[in-house]
């Protein structure tokens, strides 16, 4: 049923196609063709003009052949990450790499190349279905963009897949959330040998208040972390300024909110242990403070209609999908703060990110096989 050959040949034509984030018109100008050659109907958001990317998120939606159920969404990402440029994929005993020094491209192409595949087969065989909207996504890769600056309007369905992690027969069902924290410390400059006690040092404030912050593994589902220093002007000045950024991350939110805070509380009680009278004035390190949302947590019960779904699909296609938790933000993240429940499901990616990247062939042949009869049975 599923054509092998062409699942290759459309992952090979997507690889090949450079594709980082905001520049995404040769893809989606790719994309529009081969959706409309399966029946779909193609419309862009505004986030072009949002984001200043080439073009903005593609919706292709197309409607239901002898079935009336509620839409099925599925999203994938069109973009990237660096370095991309030519990738030339190649093919090795089954298992797609890239020649050159780039990545693959896999993520996501190989949920595309599936998707597409998909729904070849479903209108081959005549597949009985409801509405399907597609969303491709712009800019995943820089931090959820395109997502995030979605028209929820352009659909109408409320639950979907996202096919975008790593590894086979493996569903996320539930991801952290993240804040970023950026820190500024304003101490008092003075020369370091003449006047230190005319100086208050931002670097023995942060310095202070890190040696007391839980960092790294807070718990099961919660990690932070301090990623970048920066500050201090010359060896002998006491240092005036410092800028730090971290994050945070929990699978619950409550937990990333008390994480959270109690960074910064330790900014603000080092700040209060370094301050001193300098001539007559107290004179205490000013902590700002900026905490950004980077994107929600997001968690869809075991007994959800679409865990349900995958798994009575899975199971019909043979298939023994597992549960993995999530690492880290995706598009589904947004999806589902937007109301639309939403799982992740593996795309036979490996090593995404790397040099190493690859996906094999019959896995993205067994990834379109449970599309289909997710499809088939929504
Ligand atoms: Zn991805």
């Amino acid at each position: 049923m599923i054509n092998q050959q062409r699942l290759s040949e459309e992952f090979v034509r997507l690889a090949a196609i450079n594709s980082p984030p905001l520049k995404e018109s040769a893809i989606a100008s790719y994309l529009i063709k081969r959706l409309e050659c399966l029946g779909a109907e193609i419309r862009f958001d505004n986030a072009a003009a949002t984001t200043g990317g080439e073009v903005g998120n593609l919706v292709a939606t197309l409607p239901g052949t002898g079935k009336a159920t509620e839409p099925l969404l599925f999203s994938v990402h069109m973009d990237t990450v660096e370095p991309g440029g030519q990738v030339e994929p190649v093919l090795r005993d089954g298992v797609f790499s890239s020649a050159g020094d780039t990545v693959l491209g896999a993520d996501d192409k190989a949920g595309i190349a599936e998707l597409l595949e998909a729904l070849e087969v479903v209108r081959e065989q005549n597949i009985a279905h409801g509405p399907i909207e597609v969303v491709v996504t712009i800019a995943e890769e820089i931090g959820l963009v395109g997502a995030k600056h979605f028209d929820y309007s352009m659909v109408t369905a409320r639950r979907g897949y996202a096919l975008d992690t790593e590894g086979v027969d493996k569903m996320v069902l539930q991801a952290p959330g993240a804040n970023h924290l950026q820190i500024d410390i304003e101490g008092l400059a003075s020369h370091a040998g003449m006047a230190p006690e005319l100086g208050v040092s931002a670097i023995q404030t942060a310095a202070l208040a890190i040696s007391q912050m839980r960092l790294g593994r807070i718990d099961f589902e919660t990690t932070a972390n301090i990623g970048r220093i920066e500050g201090g002007v010359a060896r002998n000045i006491v240092p005036q300024n410092l800028s730090i950024i971290g994050e945070a991350r929990s699978h619950n939110a409550q937990k990333l909110q008390e994480q959270t805070d109690h960074m910064l509380a330790c900014f603000e009680e080092a700040a209060q242990q370094m301050a001193r009278n300098i001539n007559g004035q107290l004179v205490r390190p000013q902590i700002k403070a900026n905490v950004l949302s980077d994107f929600p947590s997001m968690s869809v019960a075991e007994d959800a209609p679409v865990v349900k779904l995958a798994r009575t699909a899975a199971a019909t296609a043979g298939h023994d999908l597992n549960v993995r938790l999530g690492g880290g933000g995706s598009d589904a993240n947004i999806f589902n703060a937007h109301g639309i429940e939403m799982i992740i499901l593996a795309t036979g990616m490996k090593r995404v990110h790397t040099h190493d990247e690859s996906v094999a062939v019959a896995d993205m042949v067994h990834v379109t096989e449970l599309l289909i009869e997710i499809i088939r049975q929504a």
